[in-house]
Order: C-alpha cells, then sequence, then structure tokens
C-alpha cells in the first residue's frame, strides 16, 4: 500500500511508492476509460491506480501523521507510437491537446472538502509530459493540501519577473522563474489570474503557438508540466529536468519504505 507522510517540521510530504521504470502507456493492461478523437485516431485516457487510491483522505497520526496514497490520476495517450511526437505537432494540434485537458480537468474537477488552515485541501492540479520517451499527459488531483499564502505567487511572479522576462503575448509573459529548480526552466504563466479549466480557446491557441516556438527555438521537445498554485493562478513549466507530477506538487517520493529500510539495515549487521 503506497503512503503520504508529512514531515511535522518542514510539513512537507513524502510519497512512499514502488520503483516505476518501465512505459505506463506501453504497459497499462486496463482498458480505456475513455477517448477522445484526435488526429486520425484517439486520445485513449487510462487511470492509473499505482499511486494513488479513490479512499478518503484522512491523516492519521498526532505529531507524525500520514495517510493512505489518496487522490486521482489518469494518463492521457495521444500516439500508440512509444516516441516523443509534441514536437511533430502543428500549433492547431498542440491545441486540440490541450484543450481535451481543459475538458478532463472540468470533468473530474473534485469537490472541495475538509478546509484545513492555512491549506486548501482538494485543488492541487498537476498534469506533466516527459519528453524522451512515450509522448502523454500524466495527470494527478491530489487533496495533499497545498500551502496558501497571502498573496497569489503567480500574479506576484508575473509583477517582478523584470530583466527575467524573455516573451510576451496578449494573454502569457514567459520568463525565467526566481528560484529555479533546474539549469534550464521557462515558465509560461496567464497575464490575467487564471484557472486552467476556464481558459478559453483562443487563449489556449496563444499557449500551444508559445510552446512551439520554444521548442522550435531550442530546437528539441522539452519536458514540461502545467500547475496551478492555491489561489488558482495556473502556470506551464517547461524545463530539460523532469517535471515528476509529485515533486510538481512539492511532494517528494521515495522508493523505499522507512521501516523496511531501517529493518534491512538492522539485519545486515553492518552497524
Ligand atoms: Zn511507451
Ligand atoms: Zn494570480
Amino acid at each position: 500500500m503506497n503512503e503520504f507522510r508529512l514531515d511535522p517540521e518542514s510539513l512537507v510530504f513524502t510519497l512512499i511508492t514502488k520503483k516505476t521504470d518501465e512505459c505506463r502507456a506501453c504497459t497499462t493492461k486496463d482498458k480505456a476509460i475513455s477517448s477522445v478523437e484526435f488526429l486520425k485516431g484517439f486520445v485513449r485516457i487510462y487511470e492509473i491506480k499505482d499511486d494513488v487510491q479513490p479512499s478518503k483522505y484522512e491523516l492519521v497520526g498526532d505529531f507524525f501523521k500520514s495517510s493512505n496514497a489518496d487522490g486521482y490520476e489518469e494518463i492521457l495517450v495521444d500516439s500508440e507510437k512509444h516516441e516523443n511526437n509534441l514536437m511533430a505537432y502543428g500549433v492547431e494540434e498542440i491545441e486540440k491537446l490541450l484543450n481535451i485537458l481543459v475538458n478532463r480537468v472540468n470533468d473530474l474537477q473534485p469537490e472541495r472538502e475538509n478546509e484545513l488552515e492555512p491549506y486548501k485541501l482538494g485543488e492541487n492540479l498537476v498534469i506533466s509530459r516527459s519528453s524522451g520517451g512515450h509522448g502523454y499527459f500524466d495527470l494527478i488531483i491530489t487533496k495533499i493540501p497545498k500551502k496558501e499564502g497571502k498573496l497569489c505567487f503567480g500574479c506576484e511572479s508575473i509583477k517582478n519577473s523584470g530583466n527575467r522576462e524573455v516573451y510576451k503575448t496578449e494573454n502569457f509573459v514567459v520568463y525565467v522563474p526566481f528560484a529555479p529548480k533546474y539549469g534550464f526552466e521557462l515558465v509560461i504563466a496567464p497575464r490575467q489570474h487564471l484557472q486552467f479549466k476556464l481558459c478559453d480557446s483562443s487563449r489556449l491557441f496563444d499557449l500551444a503557438a508559445i510552446i512551439k516556438k520554444i521548442f522550435n527555438a531550442f530546437g528539441k521537445e522539452l519536458n514540461m508540466a502545467v500547475s496551478q498554485n492555491a489561489q488558482g493562478h495556473f502556470k506551464v513549466t517547461i524545463s530539460n529536468g523532469k517535471l515528476d507530477s509529485y515533486s510538481m506538487l512539492g511532494i517528494n517520493r521515495v522508493e523505499n519504505s522507512p521501516d523496511i529500510l531501517a529493518k534491512e539495515i538492522r539485519d545486515s549487521k553492518k552497524l
């Protein structure tokens, strides 16, 4: 059973999970839960139940708190082939894919419940796509709380992007973040405070054109992730680093259970 644990000092969650090296799109044995027409075929949607289960979110414990993994995850696969393909799509196709994502988020929007100050539950959404493998979107909605500040970090970042700004359109601004996590990282953010689920077709077309422009400028497909802060301002991160959905949510992921690791070390009698 996968498990979330809350670090009582930093209030950062760790997900204890199994190692997954193989391609999820190629190895999924479940039937698609939905299909949406795309190009001459379909975007097929598969529910993933490894890290998240549709159980009631509940932190157990007073100081050391944990819960069963919880939330929702699905992958949206737009190609049968195990290869990069976003770079090969035109702006219209990328806009169509983004539109499919917006429609899915509207279909899946979880109910807001269990307010837990100063956190909000149920609005943690990340959709990531890795280059260098099978082109698909990995969508995670988890109820793990995201810290909410007084100001919208998205709006403040745009106001203060200054000399880190690199490109601008009517709807979006592209900037290098103040404290990037990777050597190469760009943020595309709507200039108006906007939730991803409310992004209309003309904005999505603008966004698709920017993504395509960045890929073309650097001559390759890069990793990308759509995420949203607690106030509901979305952004698209483009990076050469792996934008794992959980790390985008600020959640650590470890493959070893701390208890099993400790037992292994004790049993090895090396200490
Ligand atoms: Zn694959
Ligand atoms: Zn904002």
